[in-house]
This record gives C-alpha cells, structure tokens and sequence, in this order.
C-alpha cells in the first residue's frame, strides 16, 4: 500500500498479537509523527527487552539474572509451590498479595489441537524441583478453561503419589477466562478458598 519504510512497518505491527492491520496503520503513522525522542526510547525498550530479560533458572518466570526477584527472596515459604501458565499469572497472583510462596512457571497449557502436549511445558522441571522434598503443598492455578484444567488434572495424578498435598484454586473464577483477567478480590477469595483434588 505505501512504499519503503512505513510499510514494512505496518508489517510488523500487523503481525504482533491482537493489532489488526487498521491498528497497525495507525501506530505506524503515529511513530512517523512522534516526537524522535520518544521513538528512541521505544526503540530502546524493544532492544533491550531482548537482551536483558530472560527466564528464571529455577521458576521459569520472566527475570534479568540467572533468578528472578522471587526465587531470590529469602522471606517466602519454599514449602509451597504455586503452578501457572505464564509469567502474566504471576504478576496476577501477586497483586492479590494473598501469596507468600514459590511459583513454576509451565510455559503454557496442554492443548492437543494446537500441538501442545506435556512434553512442551516444563512439568518435567515441575517434578525435578518437587522431587527434592521441599514442597509440601502445590497449588495448581492453571487458567480456569479446558486446557488448564486438562493440565491441573495431568499434573495432580502424577504428584499425588508423592504425598505431596494437591490444591486447586476455588471456583468463583469465570469459567472458560484466563487469570490475569479475574480481578484481584475475585483470585484472592479463590487462592483463601483453595480445596484439595
Ligand atoms: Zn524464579
């Protein structure tokens, strides 16, 4: 449509998640308008999202050094664990302020039809970590859709025979949402009201 630099701009807004190709053309056309100053920045902040940011070695979230903030704090209970899909539930889980235990992060949710299966999540890092003893209780905050309940089922049956207690977060979530949609009375009253499966 347009020639050179703006449309190949307009390209790669259009292929980023949830920019159709009208929200595209108007970012673009915005960034062209843009005071240079703030156009660095944002350059910037992409560059250096890149670079700097990568996953927590031992929880999987998002972090700048080898662990995340998390992980690194020394006042949080190692006795529970907090399952969740992305760094995104995290963030959630947290605003609840509700949590004062670890998390592991799976990468995802088992969806057959798109091609996820449990090998492409990290549960095999999820049973490493519980097998070293510390864990007594997992709270399994998988979204509260199909996928996220297949993957809390999928998992319970294999910790179960640990010993290890197994919780699921209480209903009073939207069903068939995503977590980081529910608000942060409605995940608190459910991460209080958590029952064992
Ligand atoms: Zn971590």
């Amino acid at each position: 449509m347009y020639e050179g630099a703006i449309q190949d701009l307009i390209d790669e807004l259009g292929r980023l998640p949830g920019v159709g190709p009208k929200s595209a053309q108007r970012i673009a056309f915005h960034i062209l308008s843009a005071d240079p100053a703030d156009v660095t920045r944002l350059a910037t902040a992409l560059r250096k999202v890149k670079e700097l940011v990568r996953f927590c070695a031992i929880c999987h979230n998002v972090a700048e050094s080898e662990q995340c903030r998390i992980c690194r704090d020394p006042r949080r209970s190692d006795e529970v664990l907090c399952v969740v899909e992305e760094p995104k539930d995290v963030v959630a889980i947290e605003r609840t302020g509700e949590f004062r235990g670890r998390y592991h992060v799976l990468g995802g949710a088992i969806n057959p039809l798109e091609g996820v299966g449990p090998d492409n999540l990290r549960i095999r890092e999820l049973m490493i970590r519980l097998g070293e003893g510390t864990v007594k209780e997992l709270i399994l905050a998988t979204d509260p859709n199909t996928e996220g309940e297949a993957t809390a089922t999928y998992i319970a049956l294999m910790v179960k025979p640990m010993g290890i207690s197994v919780t699921r977060l209480a209903s009073g979530l939207p069903v068939g949402g995503d977590l980081e949609y529910a608000d942060e009375i409605t995940l608190g009253r459910a991460f209080e009201g958590r029952r064992a499966v």
